[in-house]
């Protein structure tokens, strides 16, 4: 007899692990496949989040590491930014906080399965779910009354079954992990325009134990540059050097792939529901996935736990999810998506114009800006105080899209 549980969770990164623990914490029973052999390992993002939403959802101060500063570096203006605040950017010791998550669900009671493979899923007529997945050359099966697919760009669930396309525009990025003989070791910068990398963006993020990351992201296909020899390129430059960024011995290589694409209408198919980068949840203007992914997990798992305790109200309590969704990010996912079109395109003349609106905003309005937040208050006031940059900059990056 195949095994039976509440729920069936397809990957072990950041969505899927908040979920398994949420639904399990509610009393469901969970199973977690993850293909890779560890959590956390191989690390294919950066890491970069902010102290108070991570404090928020009960991520532990031990697990990131503090940017007091931030420098966004055009080809011809620098604006350079200190926190003062408690709205500070942090970087992620990934490895560790998704080993953290982990643990949450382990202890919460839902069983994870490293180094195993989801291979597609057929729904039976008692509307539950017999799923076949693979550890190496072995092939196993289990049922489910719920899935959800936390595969990430994979979508390993959905898009086999045609419910969802898999994405055609993607954030690529290549990072490498350095030493960090930096002066200042809490000080990141955000690196734009031809003189740095031909295209995309640049970043250079301090992170714990000593390390820097620095790494280039482009969007293909909208480019066919690929980020690792532009970053080799810039590593062997001069640049690093001038914009007093120092690095010790190369520790690790990091790649990773992101969806870019609009944001979806929907993140639940019958009993099927798509949480974190499967479901767009990354902020589409930087690309800022893990905090929402966890926050959504949440959600989503304690909506399927109680659609697991009342399945003939299933619809309506995965409903919740979806709609707790379009209510508190929709809005700020749209406006980013908007900005990501625009400045995927931006010449070295408006990437300058940028940081010079930079320089007149406060640490605050900066960290808001970059998570989307933008207050229509704080527009205005700088509209009042820089009217001719802040028509040109408004045009250049919203274009019409507020009038839609
Ligand atoms: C270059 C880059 C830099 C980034 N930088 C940041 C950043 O600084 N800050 C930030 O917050 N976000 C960042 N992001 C975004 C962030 O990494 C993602 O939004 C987040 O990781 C998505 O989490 P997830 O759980 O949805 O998917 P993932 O983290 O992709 O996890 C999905 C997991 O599912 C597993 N899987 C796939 N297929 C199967 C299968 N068939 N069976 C079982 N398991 C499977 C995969 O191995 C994978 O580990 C970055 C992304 C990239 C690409």
């Amino acid at each position: 007899m195949d095994r039976l549980f509440d729920l069936l969770v397809v990957g072990g990164g950041p969505a899927g692990l908040a979920t398994a623990h949420a639904a399990a914490r509610a009393g469901a029973s969970v199973l977690l496949l993850h293909r890779d052999a560890r959590i956390g390992l191989p690390i294919r993002t950066s890491g970069g989040s902010w102290l108070f939403h991570l404090r928020q959802l009960g991520i532990p101060d031990h697990l990131h590491h503090p940017i007091r500063s931030a420098t966004f570096a055009s080809p011809n203006v620098q604006a350079t930014t200190r926190f003062v605040t408690d709205d500070y950017a942090v970087a992620l010791d990934v490895t560790k906080t998704y080993e953290y998550l982990a643990g949450l669900a382990t202890d919460a009671g839902a069983e994870v399965l490293t180094g195993s493979r989801f291979v597609r899923t057929e729904q039976l007529a008692d509307e539950s779910f017999r799923s076949i997945y693979s550890q190496g050359t072995r092939e196993f099966t289990v049922r489910a009354r719920f899935i959800v697919d936390a595969s990430g760009s994979a979508r390993a669930v959905t898009a086999p079954l045609g419910l969802q396309p898999r994405p055609t525009r993607y954030g690529v990025g290549a990072e490498y992990e350095y030493e960090n003989l930096s002066p200042d070791l809490h000080h990141c910068l955000l690196l734009v325009g031809s003189q740095y990398f031909p295209a995309g963006y640049g970043w250079a993020l301090p992170g714990p134990d000593g390390r820097i990351r620095v790494g280039v992201g482009v969007l293909q296909p909208d480019t066919k540059a690929r980020p690792q020899p532009m970053l080799d390129d810039f590593m062997a430059s001069e640049l690093p050097r001038k914009l007093g960024l120092v690095t010790g011995r190369l520790i690790e290589k990091h790649f990773g792939v992101l969806p870019s694409e609009t944001p979806n209408e929907r993140a639940v198919f019958g009993r099927i529901v798509c949480v974190g980068d499967t479901a767009m949840q990354a902020l589409p203007l930087i690309g800022e996935g893990i905090r929402y992914c966890i926050e959504a997990g949440r959600v989503a798992g304690a909506a399927i736990a109680s659609a697991a305790r009342e399945p003939d109200a299933a619809a309506t309590h995965l409903a919740t999810y979806e709609r707790w969704w379009r209510k508190r990010y929709g809005y700020e996912f749209w406006l980013a998506w908007k900005m990501n079109v625009r400045i995927a395109s931006f010449n070295d003349q408006q990437w300058d114009m940028v940081a010079k609106v930079m320089q007149g905003l406060s640490p605050s309005s900066i960290a808001r800006g970059l998570r989307s937040e933008i207050r229509p208050l704080e527009l205005a006031s700088f509209a009042f105080r820089r009217p001719k940059l802040a028509l040109t900059f408004g045009r250049a990056l919203l274009g019409g899209a507020l009038s839609r």
